[in-house]
């Protein structure tokens, strides 16, 4: 009997250690609610995972199988497992994060059994796409460039039948109140999502995508973050449909690929500015400008409206992640870390490469070639991508869809000024990036 360890990938489609295991004989899956991860996140998440770790239960038992939960930390709870069930060995689809790449090497040494790594949750696993001289990319379109020189990986199917023995206890799966609603959870629904899309907002991705209602594109980062829906599946099945709305998505999807590998490589950007020249920034410690900032009392209908739609449906589309966060770090010049923390809260698809990613490429911080002199306009941003005005108008109704700030919380100018004027300073210094970290394995 073997074992396959579902963590960031809460799904049976395309999964590379599931399909292995069960070429090798009986199967139990098994989540590790772990606490190092659960408790540091808020009600929404939690619940979140919690509804999605149910639907993949039901997965399993749909086609006779069982998957097992148990709380703990997974270098306690897998050895134990491993003995009381006697299992050859342990199954799981590797992961790049710095927590998890530490979890998974004290899981490995805590065993006594093989664990074998897959791959299954990026289209080019982190590592595997570098340069010639086998370093990391650090700007994104080489890296894409050299990522599609290689043919995009083949999904597998679902199984039809999961064998698993039936002794081991099953384990309770913790039901948790949101304060918001949730998107319909499981990988059904989320191939069902993935199906609209393909069929609808796919052929005009590349014209819509900015728009800041979210409208032209497909909410399915909720399920991709979880793995819930496997990415390879959805790029293979954008790639049939082809055409420049299918090219665009698929690039977004490789944004994905190129901000984990990034972490990967530089895991100093979970608490630095990418390139560590900016950490000097003259950064304002301001309690009270965040507060405002989180509570959407800017003044700014823009940035206000986003931030209540955040807060309201733990979403909001790339755009206006954008806007807030340049915001918060070039006109504010609050430290990124307090932005990208409550990203992190209140975002259901909260994940922690794109996040980190997001907020270093947006705040100017060295990720790409994104240049520090751009900063965006509050008002045109909002004309050019919300024209009629209908989303301004859903989420800052007293705004009556006019997105001119009315006395804003700074002056906007004398801020944007402020920040150039610092920047100009750094940029004169020489870029101060760390050695990429070797891969650690595979
Ligand atoms: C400050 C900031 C923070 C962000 N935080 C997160 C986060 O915590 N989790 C998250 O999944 N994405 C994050 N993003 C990236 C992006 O905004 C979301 O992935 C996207 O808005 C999700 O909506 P969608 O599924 O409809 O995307 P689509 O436009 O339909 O794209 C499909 C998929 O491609 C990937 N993708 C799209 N844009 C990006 C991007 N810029 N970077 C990386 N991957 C991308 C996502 O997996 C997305 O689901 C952040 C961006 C910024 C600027």
């Amino acid at each position: 009997m073997h074992l396959v360890w579902h963590r960031g990938d809460l799904r049976i489609h395309d999964h590379p250690a599931l399909t292995t295991a069960l070429s090798r004989g009986p199967v139990l899956g098994i989540v590790v609610l772990d606490e190092s991860i659960l408790s540091g996140t808020s009600a929404r998440r939690r619940a979140w995972f919690y509804a999605n770790v149910q639907a993949l239960r039901e997965s399993y038992r749909q086609r006779g199988g069982t998957l097992l939960v148990r709380k703990g930390t997974p270098w306690n709870v897998l050895p134990e497992l491993v003995a009381s069930t006697g299992a050859e060995a342990v199954h799981a689809l590797a992961s790049y994060t710095p927590y998890g790449l530490l979890r998974d090497q004290k899981t490995e040494a805590s065993l006594h059994r093989p664990l074998y790594w897959h791959p299954g949750c990026y289209l080019y696993e982190p590592g595997t796409v570098s340069k010639d001289d086998g370093t990391p990319y650090t700007v994104y379109t080489p890296f894409r460039k050299r990522a599609q020189k290689s043919p995009l990986p083949e999904p597998l199917p679902s199984p039809t039948k999961i064998e698993s023995p039936t002794t081991a206890e099953l384990g309770t799966i913790p039901e948790e109140a949101s304060d918001i609603p949730l998107p319909d959870a499981g990988e059904s629904k989320a191939l069902e999502l993935l199906e609209r899309f393909l069929n609808g907002g796919l052929a005009h991705y590349h014209l819509e995508r900015d728009g800041l209602d979210g409208s032209g594109v497909s909410r399915l980062s909720v399920y991709l973050t979880l793995g819930v829906l496997s990415p390879r599946l959805a790029a293979s099945l954008a790639a049939k449909r082809g055409g420049p709305g299918a090219e665009s998505w698929i690039r977004e999807l490789l944004w994905r690929d190129f901000m984990a590998d990034l972490l990967y490589h530089y895991p100093h950007m979970r608490t630095e500015a990418f390139d560590r020249r900016w950490n000097d920034l003259p950064w304002q410690n301001d309690p009270e400008l965040f507060e405002a900032w989180c509570r959407a009392k800017t003044g700014i209908p823009v940035i206000d409206a986003a931030m209540r739609e955040l807060k309201t449906t733990g979403w909001i589309s790339n755009r206006p992640r954008m806007i807030v966060a340049q915001f918060l770090v070039k006109h504010l010049l609050l430290p990124w870390q307090w932005g990208e923390k409550i990203f992190k809260e209140w975002l259901l698809d909260g994940d922690t490469a794109n996040n980190l990613g997001g907020w270093h490429w947006a705040g100017g911080l060295g990720v790409d070639a994104a240049p520090y002199f751009r900063v965006f306009n509050l008002v045109t941003q909002a004309t050019k991508h919300d024209p009629e005005g209908s989303w301004l108008r859903r989420w800052h109704p007293e705004s009556g869809g006019n997105p001119e700030p009315v006395s804003p919380l700074i002056d906007i100018a004398a801020a944007r000024a402020r920040y150039l004027e610092a920047a100009k300073q750094l940029s004169r210094r020489p870029s101060d990036l760390p050695a990429p970290r070797d891969p650690l394995r595979r």
